[in-house]
């Protein structure tokens, strides 16, 4: 962790469990007439529209496994913890309401440090429009873990499912992929060199792009109500946490279907082919099996191709088949790959 010398370094014993809870949620607002009570009670109360149904989602984060506060500051942690959740809200097409924000914590970390966390939990709730109600907070032995729920909500007839693509439906995707990898890949190698020689400054410049979506990734709300706006309720949603090809046989597997995806549709940023030729990287297996980008992939009707046709923010990447077709990717060079768990076969040609 990178320590600040001017800040003070507050034990978490001095202020105890529920001085602390008191510290770190202190001026908490809530922003929804639907959450009745927050922070304060056994439990938190939340209301709900009889016409609109509750959508509930849970990530966990260990530090080690999921993040490294080597290059992780806190603050962005804290934010991307939240967003992480949203995402998952998102491509449920609903819209998230409230948060829970559980921590186990060593007291190797300063109340300061935790003050950054929350910090970057407050931005994002407030960015999102979302209100922290709860959560727990306990000790560790070892490293830092973070839980975090969101509770979203939509009506019945808007939420999107996994199991929806019917053969024939287009695969869109918004934004541009690959990028938060190759983010986490320039991160790696700055600590490396730092380590090499602690008086090296590191230039990310060509770079602030991908460490940006490594760093402060964005859920797509945007899209969401995009999609509303242009009436287009998606025949089938997920968001790309773990890369592409991940994603596409989740949705297959779910929708009992198989797909095209065509190599050179898939949307990538000039800064995610310019690093890819540095590293001696092929963008496309980046792009299949890099992860965290949390863009949102889905399938939608062809007659509502017209209503996106024009949106710089979507792409249609490829289409549904039969489920007996497979699942694969048409190269550049027109051969037919079959899409596996971690990426795409290339070794398999059909
Ligand atoms: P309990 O003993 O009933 O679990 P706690 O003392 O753990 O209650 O929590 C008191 C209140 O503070 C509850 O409203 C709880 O949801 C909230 N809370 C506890 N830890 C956190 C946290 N890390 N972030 C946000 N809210 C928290
Ligand atoms: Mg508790």
């Amino acid at each position: 962790m990178i320590e600040d010398k001017n800040k003070s370094n507050t034990k978490i014993s001095e202020l105890g469990e529920f001085g602390l809870i008191d510290h770190l949620t202190r001026g908490i607002k809530l922003r929804h007439k639907s959450s009745v009570k927050g922070i304060g009670d056994d439990a938190a109360v939340i209301s709900g529209d009889i016409e609109l149904q509750k959508i509930i989602t849970t990530d966990l984060l260990v530090e080690g496994v999921h993040f490294d506060l080597g290059y992780m500051p806190l603050k962005h942690l804290g934010y991307k913890a939240v967003i992480v959740n949203l995402s998952d809200v998102y491509a449920m097409n609903a819209q998230p309401k409230q948060i829970t924000v559980s921590i186990a914590v060593s007291n190797r970390f300063p109340v300061e440090a935790l003050d950054e966390l929350y910090d970057g939990i407050k931005t994002a709730c407030k960015i999102y429009n979302v209100d922290l109600v709860g959560g727990d907070t306990t000790s560790s032995t070892s490293g830092l873990i973070i839980s975090i729920t969101a509770i979203g909500e939509a009506k019945k007839e808007d939420i999107v499912y996994r199991s929806g693509a019917k053969e024939n439906d287009l695969l869109v995707i918004s934004g541009d992929i690959g990028g938060a990898y190759l983010g986490l890949q320039v991160l790696e190698r700055e600590k490396q060199v730092f380590k090499a020689n602690p008086n090296s400054q590191p230039d990310l410049e060509p770079y602030t792009y991908l460490v940006e979506r490594q760093l402060k990734p964005q859920a797509r709300k945007d899209i969401v109500s995009l999609l509303k706006e242009l009436e287009v309720v998606p025949t089938s949603m997920i968001d790309i946490s773990d890369g592409l090809s991940s994603e596409i046989l989740h949705i297959c597997k779910a929708s009992k279907t198989g797909c095209n995806i065509y190599e050179d549709k898939i949307p990538l940023d000039p800064q995610v082919i310019s690093t890819c030729e540095e590293f001696e990287l092929d963008s496309t297996t980046i792009a299949m099996s890099g992860g965290e980008d949390y863009e949102l992939l889905f399938t939608i009707k062809t007659e509502d191709f017209p209503k996106i046709k024009a949106n710089p923010n979507l792409t249609v990447i490829g289409h549904i088949t039969a489920q007996k077709e497979g699942i694969h990717l048409i190269t550049r060079a027109n051969t037919k790959i079959p899409v596996i768990a971690r990426g795409w076969n290339s070794l398999q040609e059909e």
